[in-house]
């Protein structure tokens, strides 16, 4: 005597699933720019209801629980595939949301192919593994947005499809009997109940992955926001502080070059040209600094008009270089901005760690000091730090106070003044 009882199992599955698809629509709800979320949402409950009829069969006529029951199944697997497209930022294809349904549609007028439930099995498979196949591939091709919940979601989808394309060799080889495994009582059979609990197993994993997959993606994005400046696009203090101690505790090439970046009489751009032209001025001066770093620099904004970058092996000949090339570059593109002729500069001061890993503290201060010098002659200048090579301890305190150094620029300006 089985211990499964089949009408049992069919009520929970089309209830789990039911509830499966109206919870991803209530995500879907919370979080409406996620369209993803709509699309398997309802496939979910497309889903259901291409199960209800087809557990219907000999119940009903065959033209729903046969016919139609698989043009709303084919129909569902697109609607799963279009969440993933929409979830990699694909347009619609109605062609895919339509191509299983027609492909459907069309077989059913063909007698040899309606009646032979080997032809039948066959189309189904191709349709159903064809779909999870793509859902695989096009999940697949964004791999290279870092989403852990991707690769299993990937694993499931490409296994889900593959097990069907393998049935039809299968069903090639071994043709099924003229008796239909798809009447009433196979369907009440034991064996079709174990099928069915573990596509239901399926299901609930995909539908699980499937959010997990979108609040990974949110999350990512809170992370990327909060480490990001707003304005300039570049890494912010924190983010920046964080990436220079993990530099300077594990040094490549040895040498690690701190270059700080203090723009020249911003507050007079602002005072003349206007809060958004400075703004503008800033953005152009991040866009110049990024692209005149060399290969595997990194620039912060530290705030204010105050940037810096880090580079990881120039000897202090390519560090000054790359700082010089910084600067001309800057005055060239700041003299006329948006047809006002601005004529903004930046000094920098330059510092560096080359042997043990330093301190990003100390590191800063020393650079600090040497813009100071930079500011003092005259700005519009580089200057290197002296060379006292500071103790080389990686720098324990965990609140990167970096030095303040507007108390010292002011009193160089009232000292040029
Ligand atoms: P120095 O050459 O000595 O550095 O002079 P400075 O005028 O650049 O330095 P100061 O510290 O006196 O002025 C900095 C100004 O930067 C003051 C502040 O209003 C302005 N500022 C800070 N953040 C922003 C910002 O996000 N946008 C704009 N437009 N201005 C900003
Ligand atoms: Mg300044
Ligand atoms: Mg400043």
């Amino acid at each position: 005597m089985p211990l499964l009882h089949v009408p049992t199992i069919y009520v929970l599955m089309l209830a789990v699933m039911v509830l499966l698809g109206a919870l991803t629509l209530f995500a879907w709800l919370q979080n409406r720019a996620v369209r993803a979320l709509a699309w398997w949402g309802g496939a979910v409950l497309v889903m259901a209801a291409a199960l209800g009829l087809l557990c219907l069969r000999g119940v009903i006529p065959d033209v729903y629980s046969l016919d139609l029951a698989y043009v709303v199944l084919f129909t569902a697997c697109a609607l799963m595939l279009e969440g993933a497209r929409c979830f990699e930022g694909r347009r619609t294809s109605p062609f895919l949301l339509l191509a299983g349904a027609v492909t459907w549609i069309a077989a059913c007028q063909i007698p040899a192919l309606y009646e032979s439930a080997t032809a039948r099995m066959i189309i189904v498979s191709a349709a159903i593994g064809s779909y999870s196949l793509g859902c695989a591939y096009v999940l697949w091709t964004g791999r290279a947005e870092p989403l852990l919940s991707r690769w299993p979601l990937i694993v499931l989808t490409a296994l889900g499809g593959g097990l069907f394309l393998v049935r039809i060799p299968l069903a090639v080889a071994h043709p099924l009997a003229a008796a239909p495994v798809t009447s009433f009582e196979a369907l009440q059979s034991f064996w079709f109940a174990i099928v069915s609990t573990f596509t239901l197993l399926f299901f609930i994993a995909i539908n699980y992955l499937f959010l997990a997959l979108t609040k990974e993606r949110s999350e990512l994005a809170h992370k990327r926001a909060s480490m990001t400046d707003a304005l300039t696009g570049l890494a912010n203090r924190r983010a920046f502080l964080e990436f220079g101690e993990q530099c300077l505790k594990a040094p490549a090439d040895g040498t690690i070059a701190f270059l700080l970046f203090d723009l020249d009489l911003f507050k007079s751009i602002n005072d003349t040209h206007g809060h958004a032209m400075g703004d503008r001025v800033l953005r152009l001066f991040a866009q110049t600094l990024s692209a005149n770093l060399p290969r595997g620099g990194v620039a912060g904004r530290l705030g204010g008009e105050e940037f810096a970058a880090i580079l990881e092996g120039p000897d202090r000949q390519a560090a000054s270089a790359a700082a010089e090339r910084v600067r001309e570059s800057f005055a060239a593109a700041a003299r006329v901005v948006d047809g006002v002729a601005v004529a903004a500069t930046v000094s920098v001061g330059l510092a560096h760690a080359d042997s043990e890993p330093v301190g990003i503290e100390a590191l800063c201060e020393r650079a600090d000091k040497a813009l100071y010098t930079a500011k003092a002659l005259g700005r519009n200048r580089v200057e290197s730090a002296v060379d006292e090579l500071v103790p080389l301890v990686p720098d324990a305190s965990s609140g990167h106070r970096m030095p303040s150094s507007e108390h010292a620029r002011a009193a160089t300006k009232r000292a040029a003044a």
